[in-house]
């Protein structure tokens, strides 16, 4: 087996349209890598097309052209390897409203052919922290009690990937955190996990690498650190000695803002300035600064940056 977890190169989709009309290029020839092991994080704004992406790999789309390998099993030419090494909790929440989260796992482990014996439901259910439900109607289940079952439900193979399609979208704080928790355990076990999400806050702290994808093409695909250091645009703000009669416009600035009676935010580039460069201009104004704090960029600033670039392309 290669190195990579999950194999994509030029993965391309074209969805139908009704009639003879071409429909939407949703998959532009799409390639990238997701390192074994690791969290990894695929972020795109609404519609960038990463449902169809985790769908392909799902095997409930079908692709136009291009290849995807799944644990070394190509999705064509080893479907049932490429099946069972996978599991993928979709974006949509489904369940028959009458089986209990027991019965989910076992259906879904005979479903893979796991015998009784080898079944591991009630540890699952344990992981999940939904043992007190075992026997209760999945519609009696909160919506995240769902969302955990769902991913016990895709882990019932015991598959080396885990891939989770927006699995925190309107989730609350909680059980947000309880989700990432149970993430975390997961790759802490040896799980490759890959998750598609618009929270990039969360993006920045759980994924190891992040893929961008936008309008079906890859924009960017890093190590997070490196991603958020790319972020080119500083911000400084600065306490002076007197009330500022304005801001003090330079050219290397690109927006100073007089945040209160005495504080200045200046938003800089890192590429052309330094901190030091912008403290200097603003006592050239006849300020002098009683101190100094930078924010440090973070992904979304990237994000924004780069989604914009390749808008304007
Ligand atoms: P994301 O998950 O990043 O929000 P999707 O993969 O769901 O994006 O959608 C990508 C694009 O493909 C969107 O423009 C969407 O409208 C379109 N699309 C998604 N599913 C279908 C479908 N079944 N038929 C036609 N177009 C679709
Ligand atoms: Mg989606």
């Amino acid at each position: 087996m290669s190195e990579a977890a999950i194999e994509i190169r030029d993965l391309v989709k074209q969805y139908a349209a009704p009639g003879n009309a071409p429909g939407k290029r949703a998959l532009k020839g799409v390639s990238f890598d997701v390192p074994e092991g690791k969290i990894f994080g695929l972020l795109g704004p609404n519609g960038a097309g990463k449902s169809t992406l985790i769908n392909i790999m799902a095997g409930l789309v079908t692709k136009t052209s291009g290849t995807v390998r799944i644990w070394g099993h190509d999705i064509d030419r080893d479907h049932r390897n490429a099946k069972r090494t996978i599991g993928i909790v979709p974006q949509e929440i489904v369940f028959d409203p009458f089986f209990t989260p027991f019965e989910v796992l076992e259906n879904q482990a005979g479903m893979y052919g796991i015998t009784r014996h080898l079944r591991r439901s009630e540890e699952l259910l344990r992981a999940v922290h939904l043992t007190d439900k075992r026997d209760a109607y999945a519609r009696t289940l909160s919506g995240g009690m769902k969302r955990r079952l769902l991913i016990a439900k895709a882990m019932v193979h015991s598959p080396p990937i885990l891939v989770l399609d927006e699995p925190t979208a309107g989730v609350d704080v909680e059980l947000r955190r309880q989700l990432w928790e149970l993430v975390g355990e997961l790759n802490a076990e040896g799980v490759t996990v890959v998750l598609t999400t618009h929270y990039l806050e969360e993006a920045e702290q759980l994924c190891e690498r992040i893929a961008i994808i936008n309008h079906g093409e890859l924009v960017t695909n890093k190590p997070t650190r490196e991603l958020v250091n790319m972020a080119r645009e500083k911000i400084v703000r600065i306490t002076v000695d007197k009330d500022l009669a304005g801001p003090p416009m330079e050219a290397s600035f690109i927006k100073a803002e007089v945040v209160d009676p005495r504080t200045l935010e200046i938003t800089y580039h890192r590429d052309s300035s330094s901190a030091g460069q912008v403290l200097a201009l603003v006592q050239q104004h006849g300020y002098a600064i009683e101190d100094v704090t930078t924010r440090e960029p973070d992904l979304e600033d990237v994000f924004v940056q780069l989604t914009m670039q390749a808008a304007a392309a």
